[in-house]
This record gives C-alpha cells, sequence and structure tokens, in this order.
C-alpha cells in the first residue's frame, strides 16, 4: 500500500523507492476508527460523586449538578485527555456531543472548540451543538443552542426523553436543523417503556422534511421490548427515512435492567437484526469515567468486544464484519462518502497486532501503529515475557 498526499495512491505491491516505509507484514490493517457519540466534556469526572446506588439519585442529575461548576480549563484538560486516548487507541474521526444549556452555558463549546484546532493534526474533530438537559425546562437553551451553529457546529443534537413534551421537542430540532442546514441527531428511546417510543416519530419527520440520510439515532434500546410484529414495523420505517443506528453497549451494560428482580435486561440495540434488515448500524464509546459508564473508555476495539458479547455477535462470521461499525459504517453515519481502504480514500488507518479481526477482538491486540492522513501520529508497542516454569 503507497499513501500519499494524505490518501491512499495504491493498493498491493508498490515502489517504495524514495519513500518512508512501515513494515506491517502479516499485520491487520483497517481504515482509522471513528467515533461518533462521545461525550469528553463530561469524561473523567467519576471521582467527583457518587456512582449509581438503588434508591440514589440518576446519573442524569449527578452529573448536571457537577456540570455547574465546570470552567473552559476544567473541560478542556479533561476532554484532551480523553481524546488524546482515543487516538492512541486508533481513532482518527470523532463526532463528539457538546452540551449547551443553563448549566453549562457554552463553556464545553469552547473547550472543543480549541480542541479542534489543537489537535487538528491527529483527528478530525467535528462537533454536536446538544441537548442533555432537554429544551422546555429553561428560557436560555433554544438561544444558546442555535448560537452554537452560528458558531459553525456542524450538528444540532436533540434528547426527547428530557422534555416532557418530546414531540415537540423533535419538532423544534427538526425545525431549527433545517433553518440553519445541519444534519441531526438524537439520543432516543433508551428506556424500556414502549409507550415512550420516539424513534417512529423520528422517522415519519425525516421522511416528511426530505432529511434522509441525515438523522443518527443513539441508543434505541426499545427496541428491544416491542412486540415483534411492532418492532418490525418500526425497523421498516427507520430504514424508509435511512436513519443511522448508532449504540453504546458499554453505556446500556451499566444502566438498563437496574430494577428487573427476574432477568436483568442487557439493554443493548438489537444491532445483527437491524443489520439484517438492511440499516447503517454503528458502535460508539459513549460516557467516559463519569456516572453513566465509570469504566467508559475510548477503546473502538474494546467496544467491538462488549458488542459481541452483549449483542449476540460472536459467532465467527460476525467477529469478521464487526469492525465495521466502528470504521466504514460509522464514517458513513456520520456523512463521510469513500471511507475505506480502497485507492483515493483518506489516508487513516490503524494497524493491528493480529493476523485477523476474529484475533484482534478476542485478543484485544495492540494497535502498532495509528496513521493519520498518511502521518504515523501514535505508536503502541507491548511487551510480554513467559517465565519458565
Ligand atoms: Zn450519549
Amino acid at each position: 500500500m503507497l499513501l500519499r498526499d494524505g490518501r491512499i495512491a495504491r493498493i498491493g505491491v508498490v515502489d517504495a523507492a524514495g519513500a518512508e516505509t512501515l513494515d506491517v507484514t502479516d499485520k491487520l490493517v483497517l481504515p482509522g476508527f471513528v467515533e461518533t457519540h462521545i461525550h469528553p466534556d463530561k469524561a473523567f469526572i467519576a471521582d467527583r460523586t457518587d456512582g449509581l446506588r438503588a434508591g440514589g439519585p440518576t446519573a442524569q442529575t449527578l452529573v448536571a449538578d457537577l456540570k455547574k461548576r465546570f470552567t473552559v480549563d476544567d473541560v478542556y484538560a479533561r476532554a484532551r485527555r480523553a481524546l488524546e486516548l482515543a487516538v492512541r487507541h486508533g481513532c482518527t474521526t470523532m463526532r463528539s456531543h457538546v452540551e449547551i444549556d443553563a448549566f453549562v452555558e457554552m463553556r464545553g463549546v469552547e473547550a472543543l472548540r480549541r480542541l479542534q484546532t489543537d489537535l487538528a493534526g491527529m483527528l478530525d474533530l467535528e462537533l454536536i451543538a446538544f441537548a442533555q438537559e432537554g429544551i422546555f425546562n429553561d428560557s436560555v437553551t433554544k438561544d444558546l443552542l442555535r448560537e452554537g451553529l452560528r458558531m459553525g457546529l456542524k450538528w444540532l443534537g436533540g434528547c426527547p426523553y428530557m422534555d416532557t413534551d418530546p414531540r415537540g421537542h423533535i419538532d423544534w430540532f427538526f425545525e431549527t436543523a433545517q433553518e440553519f442546514g445541519v444534519p441531526l441527531d438524537f439520543h432516543a428511546d433508551s428506556a424500556d417503556d414502549p409507550a415512550m417510543l420516539t424513534c417512529d416519530y423520528i422517522a415519519e419527520q425525516t421522511i416528511k422534511r426530505g432529511m434522509q440520510g441525515r438523522v443518527t439515532l443513539g441508543h434505541l434500546c426499545m427496541l428491544d421490548v416491542l412486540e415483534p410484529a411492532h418492532r418490525a414495523q418500526v425497523v421498516a420505517k427507520l430504514k424508509e427515512a435511512q436513519i443511522h443506528v448508532i449504540s453504546l453497549p458499554a453505556t446500556e451494560m451499566h444502566m438498563k435492567g437496574r430494577t428487573d428482580t427476574k432477568r436483568t435486561w442487557r439493554g443493548v440495540a438489537r444491532l445483527g437484526e437491524l443489520r439484517d434488515a438492511g440499516l447503517n448500524v454503528a458502535i460508539s464509546t459513549n460516557n467516559i469515567v463519569n456516572p453513566f459508564t465509570p469504566y467508559g473508555h475510548p477503546d473502538l476495539l474494546r467496544q467491538l468486544l462488549v458488542s459481541a458479547m452483549s449483542m449476540h455477535l460472536g459467532n465467527l462470521d460476525q467477529l469478521a464484519w464487526l469492525p465495521e461499525l466502528v470504521t466504514t459504517n460509522a464514517a458513513r453515519a456520520i456523512g463521510i462518502d469513500g471511507y475505506g481502504l480502497a485507492e483515493g480514500c483518506r489516508a487513516d488507518l490503524v494497524v493491528l497486532d493480529a493476523r485477523d479481526a476474529a484475533q484482534a477482538i478476542t485478543e484485544q491486540s495492540e494497535k502498532l501503529y495509528v496513521i493519520k492522513r498518511g502521518r504515523v501520529v501514535a505508536r503502541n508497542t507491548r511487551t510480554s515475557e513467559l517465565l519458565s516454569a
């Protein structure tokens, strides 16, 4: 493979005269990992508050309180640590949420925009103006979100279950997205009461407003509790709307099913079924060391293993295609065309110390090289010595 001018110039045996070379013989080369749903602005705050306890405050309440005291420098330092860890683990493109509300105002936006510039050589970072606290609970959030879009944030992100009028919430996001010409992302249907389902309404609005292919949905845990016939109807509607589905398995495994007294609900989206139905599906890290996921870690190879374990995707044929969920599918979800290992694609790559995907996922193999626009931006080694018995 020959890389030139930030692109894959040639696949196969090439004349490397005059070029810098990297020996990747018998190593697994994948497109660089793509995070599509991640919250670096509230990373690394698990030690500032209690974790989830039966009968105690929700993660939402715990973080909302902490957020009031976030400063720009505080967000910057924690987010930078998260982003650098993500790059070290193979991420070369990231679409990140950044919270905008009465508690944190624009401080997170300021910090993340600085990081867009400061880390530009190693990571393409796009931001979602995100309403984690809803939009009808105070008088300032809607205006602040619009301000974020005017500042150049590329996506608008809603959270319908945070408002008592979820459909009014969804309507406002579609209207505002159309006004600014930006695509939409929603945190949707993370609970387990089918009466609260919103993804069907989001799909209807997507079609009605001609936004097919420009809407991503994170979570969709609720699909798992719908009756099969109802679920099939909803999935068909999601497909018609060309919705991209992003599952966040580490968070679901920590948060969901805590009140079940008989069988603990896993709470993950049914990605295998959705993929079979023809939807574009991806997975992402979501939370990093906070009350939503105290063990959250921006390592998408780890998320592949969590997905294999939690979604019944661990057969060898499934392990072979799982990397699509953090590479080509994830890129497509955020509007990047022509992503992959073909000639002409951007030279964003990760080289794993494994012969194939099954080994990489099973052994959590080291990411030997992370390459951004043809340049090595992270190099990792792992040493191990088995002493004689
Ligand atoms: Zn999220």
